[in-house]
């Protein structure tokens, strides 16, 4: 641990490396969700090790995320155009709506509260026994208050020690974990309905993240945009009828409903939901059937949703027009094939599966 205050100054060297990468990155044309990977991996393994080693100046922490955030969204290291969700929102646990990308700032509180829980533990340690003969000495640890006269650092643990308490981490527990203390200061309990089935694994990486975007109404649909004042233009150009909403894309719109009876149809699923969020609902709650089929469901939806929307933009774009047969003959060679790798299948399955 730093016995110093840590100047923003110092971390420079931090956020260039992760420039220096990204800058790398940015050149190949990377997908939202292979960014997303590239984040998570790496930006965060290099963050993690400086966060338990120093605490990490507000404006340090900003500087990474601004870094994090322009390169998930814009594929580049510094960008001040708009994110399609906030940056608060990504980072929140999966179950919660949030992509479970790491949170910072929370991290380096759970890490830094190791020493907080070893003081507390009087861990056998040099350092642990002179705050304890300096400051502490013979008061409690959980209700000791700093003097004026004490040190930043020091003055920033008791800060940290009454954060943890707070949010009633238990600082004489056995072992301290950094992961199961950040989970505990990341949960607040307000889960979602969909995230089994719009992250399921038998979708494509880059398929969940636009199923991802879409269950939260976050994609830049005409009705966004012209409510934005980025465009005049609302109607759909899949069906020349109606205002492209979130609602109407998935799968109110003539073009996309046709597709998606059709693929419910092949799988015999007798759904017949054509709302997004009542779909999923069903798929991940109500439906009673065996996981692979569940698993099935869900996949087909996240390609028929990512198919929409590609093929929404390349007429929007290049008047290029693909038919609803296509479509469907293509999901079906895809997911068909994807869904034998992701898992075990039982017998009965295979055979399903396999007279499809
Ligand atoms: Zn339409």
């Amino acid at each position: 641990m730093s016995p110093k205050q840590i100047h923003p100054n110092d971390c420079e060297k931090l956020t260039d490396k992760m420039c220096a990468r990204i800058k790398m990155w940015s050149s190949r044309n990377l997908s939202y969700a292979g960014r997303l990977q590239l984040v998570n991996s790496v930006l965060m393994t290099i963050s993690s090790y400086w966060c338990q080693i120093f605490v990490l100046p507000r404006k340090v922490i900003q500087g990474i995320i601004g870094v994090c955030r322009a390169f998930l969204w814009h594929g580049t290291y510094s960008s001040h155009k708009m994110s399609l969700v906030a940056w608060d929102e990504v980072c929140k646990p999966k179950q919660e709506g949030g992509l479970g990308i790491r949170n910072i700032h929370i991290w380096n509180l759970a890490a830094v509260g190791k020493h907080v829980w070893a003081i507390a533990n009087k861990e056998d340690n040099l350092w642990v026994r002179w705050v304890h003969t300096i400051y502490i000495r013979d008061q409690s640890w959980v209700g000791y208050r700093p003097t004026q006269i004490c040190s930043w650092i020091w003055k920033l643990f008791c800060k940290i020690k009454d954060d943890l308490l707070e949010k009633q981490i238990d600082l004489h527990s056995n072992k301290y974990s950094i992961k199961q203390v950040y989970d505990s200061l990341t949960h607040t309990g307000g889960k979602v309905h969909w995230d089994k089935v719009v992250l399921n694994r038998a979708a494509l990486p880059k398929q969940q993240f636009l199923m991802w975007l879409s269950i939260r109404g976050r994609l830049l649909t005409r009705d966004r945009l012209s409510r934005l004042g980025m465009s005049t233009e609302t109607s759909c150009c899949l069906c020349q009828s109606g205002e492209e909403t979130h609602l109407h894309l998935f799968f109110q719109c003539s073009f996309s409903r046709e597709c998606l009876s059709r693929l419910m149809q092949w799988m015999d699923c007798r759904t017949q939901h054509n709302d997004l969020h009542q779909l999923v609902n069903w798929i991940g709650r109500n439906y009673k059937g065996s996981r692979l089929r569940r698993q099935l469901y869900g996949a087909v939806v996240s390609a028929l949703a990512y198919r929409i929307w590609q093929t929404r933009n390349d007429m929007l774009w290049n008047q290029n027009r693909i038919s609803a047969d296509s479509i469907v003959r293509e999901i079906q060679y895809v997911v068909k094939n994807r869904i034998q790798f992701v898992g075990r299948m039982s017998s009965l399955d295979k055979e399903w599966i396999d007279a499809l």
